[in-house]
């Protein structure tokens, strides 16, 4: 059945699934000073007075922060409009002015969409900027704040841009959730917004869950789980908490909103806090910024300079060939399917091109394939000219060294076998093996391989295996 969850029976619930993506953007400075937003560094060395929130510091927006925020918006078919930054008010330590800049109720992009390998379109909400925090570190106690000796600030993340990315609750399952944060940081990447870096923080998500009886139509009470460092956890994450909800809920108890923390060596989520409403942050329109209102004819000259995006590469590289979604899928997201359309239009067979990218061509470097020769080697072996073991052999060697096909097939020795040549060895290992080809006769198929084994033991791999399998069957009569 589909929208499965792993212990979830999926005859009774549905689970559903809505994520907030920060991501951090990659500009060189902060959203509002000129302190460098590289990632690292010495703690507190990444700062200057605003970063420190000291008396008498003025925000200045950096534009290619906007631009930036305008070209996800924008590949994510967003609307992109009049925004207004707005104070976010609480106290963290790590953050000096004791509210974060962000937008409200009228973020840079509004009402998108993200289309994922499957097809399926998964809403977006919003699209917004805003300020990122600086990090904690709790010292002793096992890293929670609770029980720490004493905690360390380090602002040096404090000030750089982030665009939060807020998806509408249209995911189902594990899978389509991390199907859904893959492609959203290709996009990203795709269009030079973010290094898409999990690992490093610069991509983060948070994960609201829910569960409905099956059938319903009405949004369950949400968790929001925070934590979550990779695509492996957000899947563990979503299964651990459907579970823990659907148990409570089974049990005659409640759901209640709140975050959670998801907690990698016991499998579990954790109460954090209980959630806050947007009453509690006490939003206001910042004072010291003047409203965002993107000129028109600038949205337009930013949407010219978009790449082609990995959905429309999808669509066209199926067009071409034909070959199914995720096929198509694995060769864009491995970025082959420049290479592949280039040796098409030289020449090369699409189905056969398409089975090198996804089985061969794993090595990054496959990338800088000379199409040319890419497309004379499939040719090649389309000709009958070499098997499929020597083409993957020429490939490997091509990527390796790259130079002509031709010529490497020759140096190693790779000719073709003629078919009269193969006939009699055929005629001969048949000759010699009667009672194996009686059971070939007799319908046993799992004989072939033995005659195929024979053959290629007798000419060192060099003959067509399924040329021989058509000899077999042609013998057989
Ligand atoms: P918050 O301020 O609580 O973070 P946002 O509006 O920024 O709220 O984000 C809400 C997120 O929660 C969105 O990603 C949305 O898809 C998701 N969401 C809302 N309701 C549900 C629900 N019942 N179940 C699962 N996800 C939900
Ligand atoms: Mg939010």
């Amino acid at each position: 059945m589909s929208g499965a969850v792993a212990g979830v029976d999926p005859e009774r619930w549905e689970v559903v699934i809505g994520l907030e993506v920060h991501a951090e953007l990659a500009t060189r400075t902060k959203l509002f000073s000129s302190a460098t937003a590289e990632f690292g560094g010495e703690p507190n060395t990444h700062i200057d007075p605003l970063t420190l929130g000291l008396p008498g510091s003025l925000p200045v927006l950096n534009a290619h922060a906007v631009e930036l925020a305008v070209r996800v918006g924008l590949a994510l078919h967003c609307t992109v409009q009049r925004s207004v930054f707005a104070r976010k008010n609480y106290f963290y330590p790590d953050q000096p002015k004791n509210y974060q800049i962000s937008q409200y109720d009228l973020p840079i992009n509004a009402d998108g969409w993200l289309e994922l390998p499957s097809g399926q379109r998964v809403g977006i909400e919003r699209a917004h900027l805003e300020e990122d925090t600086g990090k904690s570190t709790h010292v002793g106690g096992g890293g929670r704040i609770h029980d720490a000796r004493y905690s360390l600030v380090d602002l040096n993340r404090a000030g750089v841009p982030l665009l939060e990315i807020v998806g509408r609750p249209d995911l189902r399952t594990p899978e389509e959730a991390r199907a859904y944060v893959s492609e959203l940081r290709a996009v990203l990447v795709a269009v030079g917004a973010s290094d898409g870096k999990m690992e490093e923080g610069s991509l983060r998500v948070d994960c609201n869950v829910s569960v409905r009886p099956r059938g319903t139509e009405e949004l369950g009470t949400r968790c929001e789980i925070k934590n979550i460092n990779s695509l492996r956890s957000l899947g563990r994450a979503i299964v651990a908490e459907a579970a823990r909800q659907v148990d409570l809920i089974e049990a005659g108890e409640r759901v209640v909103q709140e975050t959670r923390h998801w907690n990698e060596d016991d499998g579990r989520t954790h109460t954090l806090r209980s959630k806050e409403e947007a009453d509690d942050y006490r939003y206001f329109p910042d004072p010291d910024l003047v409203e965002v209102d993107p000129d028109p004819a600038w949205v337009e000259q930013i949407r010219a300079s978009l790449p082609v995006l990995p959905a429309e590469r999808r669509h066209r590289l199926a067009e071409r060939t034909g070959a199914s979604g995720e096929t198509v899928a694995l060769v864009v997201e491995r970025g082959l399917d420049d290479l592949c359309l280039a040796a098409i239009d030289a020449g090369a067979d699409p189905a056969r091109t398409l089975t090198h990218a996804e089985h061969n061509l794993s090595d990054e470097r496959s990338r800088d394939l000379d199409p040319a020769a890419f497309a004379a080697l499939v040719r090649m072996e389309v000709d009958g000219q070499l098997t499929a073991t020597q083409a993957k052999t020429v490939l490997a060697e091509l990527v390796d060294s790259g130079g002509d096909p031709a010529a490497i097939a020759a140096e190693r020795g790779f000719e073709a076998m003629d078919t009269s040549e193969l006939e009699g060895l055929v005629d001969d290992l048949i000759a010699a093996h009667p009672a194996e080809w009686q059971r070939f006769c007799e319908g046993d198929g799992k004989i072939t391989g033995f005659f195929v084994g024979q053959v290629m033991q007798a000419t060192r791999g060099q003959a067509d295996g399924k040329a021989v399998t058509a000899l077999l069957a042609a013998r057989r009569g």
